[in-house]
């Protein structure tokens, strides 16, 4: 079979496939997307907490604070035009104590250079926009967040690239390297192109080493394991309850999140997991396990934050450690008004290995016409309809560097 695309994405998640979506809007024509399995969103892009964040959490000179607002307008927007679900509830993050108020004000001054609409609000407030909510003194209202559907956007976005006849995409095909410098070897044979995308998530990183790209980073995973409250309590949450979180890692912490199903999820947790597709307890474990363990330990001994998530994070998988981290978020409940629940994520995390850090912000590196989207991490969901024009713009179209954004 002898194949030909202008542009070849690898990886129809949701960073793919608005790439593709962005590409056809702007005349491109000739595009293929590989997808591995043989349907859409069973990786990060369906498993997440579809919560269209508002800007609120990043520092400003990162990429995740310049595209997470734009995108949750570009989200909303479309999510309205295509009438997709959308709930524009907004969220609350509420503190516990004197010491998570101070980081919760560093929140509000972050959003505020952000463009984010926040506000500080008191205990009254508070019990008008979630009345089951906790917090000392303060919480923060973001306005703009949002939860959306995040399997049917993914669909409604499938249905537009095919129907402008422009895009392939080719279920069930594997990447499995790179011949010269423009024939990718496929599990359905070599397909020549000018330009390669690799947005292949948990994958992204041994993608960009099969062009000889970004060999000091290299990914490890975080199990993110949700729970649910009854759907009989479901009215005890109006929209979103986070936590203040631990801002020097990525993860947001533990959170109720009524989606649009009007199902309360709980969760996720970030506890290291030993595969890239992870989910349950052995399932999507490969020869791999051991190095991803070793690579584990090397950190455990060489970051204090990862130390700590490693020590803290794994214990809820026990009800006892996870329920101490709901309660404090709310003033009702206990421990039998939840249920276990199937919904599972895995949260591929760059770390960069010269340094031991974990990259907090999204990173692109490129060579002569390959492209490589690394650590999209959250909120690259909400992100995605921005954060694609911007590699288009930076890395099609346009002359930038080799790299973009490094931790922060
Ligand atoms: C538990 C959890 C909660 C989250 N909550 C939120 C949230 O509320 N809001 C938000 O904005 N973000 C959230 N995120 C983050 C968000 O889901 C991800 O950042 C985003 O979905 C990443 O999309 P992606 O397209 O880059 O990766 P993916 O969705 O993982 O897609 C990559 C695709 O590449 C394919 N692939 C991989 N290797 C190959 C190969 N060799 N050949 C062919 N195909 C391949 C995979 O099968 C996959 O379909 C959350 C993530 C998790 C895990």
């Amino acid at each position: 079979m002898d194949i030909k695309a202008d542009v070849l994405i690898c990886g129809c998640g949701i960073t793919g496939i608005t790439i593709a979506y962005n590409l056809v809007k702007r005349g491109y024509g000739n595009i293929v997307v590989l997808e591995k399995e043989d349907s859409l969103g069973k990786h990060a892009s369906g498993r997440n907490s579809g919560v269209l964040h508002a800007g609120v959490y990043y520092t400003p000179d990162t990429l995740k604070a310049r595209f997470c607002l734009d995108g949750n307008k570009l989200l909303k927007k479309y999510c309205k035009e295509k009438r997709l679900p959308l709930l524009e509830t907004g969220k609350v993050i509420v503190a516990r104590n004197e010491y998570e108020l101070v980081t919760l004000k560093e929140l509000y001054y972050r959003a505020l250079k952000n463009g984010a609409k926040v506000e500080l609000i008191d205990h009254e407030h508070l019990s008008e926009v979630e009345p089951n909510a906790r917090t000392f003194e303060k919480a923060l209202y973001s306005y703009d967040t949002a939860v959306i559907d995040p399997l049917r956007i993914l669909k409604s976005l499938y249905d537009d690239i095919i129907a402008s006849g422009e895009v392939k995409v080719f279920f069930g095909t594997r990447f499995k390297g790179v011949k010269g410098s423009s024939t990718a070897l496929t599990s359905r044979g070599a397909i020549r192109f000018d330009k390669f995308i690799n947005t292949a998530g948990s994958f992204s990183d041994v993608i960009a080493h099969s062009f000889g790209l970004a060999r000091n980073f290299k990914l490890i995973p975080f199990k993110g394991v949700y729970r649910k409250l009854k759907n009989e309590l479901a009215g005890r949450i109006n929209s979103s309850i986070y936590p203040v979180p631990d801002i020097k890692n990525p993860f947001l912490g533990v959170h109720f999140t009524k989606n649009v199903n009007n199902e309360v999820y709980l969760g996720p947790t970030a506890i290291p997991a030993f595969g890239r597709e992870n989910y349950g307890l052995v399932s999507g474990l490969s020869a791999e396990a051991f190095e991803i363990a070793y690579r584990d330990m090397r950190l455990f001994f060489s970051n204090e934050k990862f130390k700590t998530i490693a020590l803290v994070e794994p214990r809820k998988y026990l009800f006892k450690y996870f329920f101490e981290d709901v309660k404090r978020l709310v003033k009702d409940i206990s421990p039998g008004d939840i249920e276990n629940s199937s919904k599972v994520g895995i949260r591929p995390q760059l770390v960069d290995w010269l340094t031991k850090e974990l990259v907090m912000d999204f990173l692109v590196i490129k060579d002569a016409n390959s492209i490589h989207v690394l650590n999209a991490i959250s909120p690259a969901f909400t992100s995605s309809m921005a954060f694609s024009e911007f590699v288009i713009n930076t890395y099609i179209e346009g002359n930038a560097g080799d790299r973009v954004s490094r931790a922060v």
